[in-house]
């Protein structure tokens, strides 16, 4: 999903988009199936784009929308479907390559043994020679079959050295391909799918290793509130502000994610209660002490504030049920009004 409609479906146009995304399909005769719901809502939140002219031009042209059609759509301009086709493009050229590399080198081998035979021809020919020019026509014919098996030999080289190089570049390109599929688009951080496998392997390295691991969940206060006032463009940039903070304070062995609109998640191995606390507090204090400006307009609008919770891991635990004590500790920060931090193990205290 592109940015600019993920933003616009969390923000204050979320329902009406949604509702004119049914009347427009209704009026085009078009099925509300979940899939052309989502291409409806990407051609409506951003009508101008390459999806929006392409179902325009099927509907002028009263071309029928089929689910072939949708599939089609989905594959080429849907951004999820676009990684499937990418994954797919790469998997064909990867079988390309290796059926030719598998080709050369059937072809050397045939003309490897073909070479092996005409030496041992040449050998049997040489007790039988008499004459220097039966010598010379052997020797003739055994040089140019080296010529050839040589040939041939450089030929297969120049094509490992191609589809060495192929794989390489198809290899950097998946790499890009699923670093895009980790990534929040908006904040650059870890996208929840990156942090629950984060997680799952945290966890797992920190029970092997014996070492402590905390999960932390920080949410930003009253940030519908903001929404309202300042607009949801404004409302992005502030969500970017909040990312870089977490961001600058998430150095390895620390991992940082955008866990959903506007929460986010830390994970920090093998560091003490106190250190995670101290972390946190420091993210909380710059923050709440930085007074922020539209840059549009350069209105003052004061600062946000987040709140966080965190959790040591049990002996044992996975990480969701770390994930919902930490959640638990951050609705503690809420209700007690916001703007702080609070560790799970202070609720299991007062419980
Ligand atoms: P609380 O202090 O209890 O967390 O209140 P809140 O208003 O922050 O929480 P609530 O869950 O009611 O609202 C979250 C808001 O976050 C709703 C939506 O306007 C905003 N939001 C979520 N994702 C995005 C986004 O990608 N961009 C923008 N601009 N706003 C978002
Ligand atoms: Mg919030
Ligand atoms: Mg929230």
């Amino acid at each position: 999903m592109t940015a600019s409609v993920e933003t616009t479906l969390r923000g204050p146009e979320a329902y009406s988009l949604s509702r004119r995304v049914i009347d427009e399909m209704e009026a085009s005769g078009v099925w509300p199936t979940p899939l052309n719901f989502e291409l409806w809502l990407h051609y409506l939140g951003d009508p101008e784009g390459p999806l929006g002219r392409e179902i325009r031009r099927i509907l002028a042209a009263d071309e029928p929308f089929t689910e072939a059609t949708a599939d089609m759509l989905a594959a080429e301009y849907l951004p999820r479907g676009r990684l499937t086709e990418e994954i797919r493009d790469a998997g064909r050229v990867l079988d390309r390559e290796l059926s030719s590399v598998a080709d050369a080198i059937s072809k050397a081998h045939r003309s490897q043994a073909a070479y092996g035979h005409t030496l041992d021809k040449a050998a049997s020919s040489l007790d039988t020679a008499g004459d220097g020019e039966a010598l010379q026509t052997i020797v003739t014919g055994l040089s140019s079959a080296t010529r050839k098996v040589q040939r041939e030999n450089e030929t297969l080289e120049k094509k490992l050295d191609a589809s060495t190089r192929e794989v390489a570049r198809l290899r950097e390109h998946l790499e890009q391909v699923r670093r895009d599929a980790m990534t929040d688009a908006l904040t650059n951080l870890a996208n929840r799918k990156a942090f629950d496998e984060h997680l799952a392997a945290c966890c797992e390295a920190a029970e092997t290793k014996s070492e402590p691991l905390t999960l932390a969940v920080i949410d930003i206060d009253h940030f519908k509130r903001f929404n309202d006032t300042w607009g949801h463009q404004t409302g992005d940039q502030v969500l970017r502000y909040v990312a870089s903070v977490i961001g600058r304070s998430a150095r390895a062995p620390r991992v940082a994610a955008r866990y959903g609109g506007e929460e986010f998640a830390m994970i920090f191995p093998g560091e003490t209660p106190a250190q995670v606390a101290t972390a946190l507090e420091a993210i909380r204090k710059e923050i709440a002490s930085r007074s922020l400006r539209r840059r549009s307009t350069n209105d003052d609008l004061g600062a946000v504030t987040i709140s966080a919770g965190f959790a040591v891991q049990k002996p044992d635990e996975c990480g969701s049920t770390l994930l919902e004590r930490a959640d638990a500790a951050l609705y503690a920060s809420k209700r007690a009004g916001r703007n702080r931090v609070t560790s799970a193990a202070d609720l299991d205290q007062a419980a």
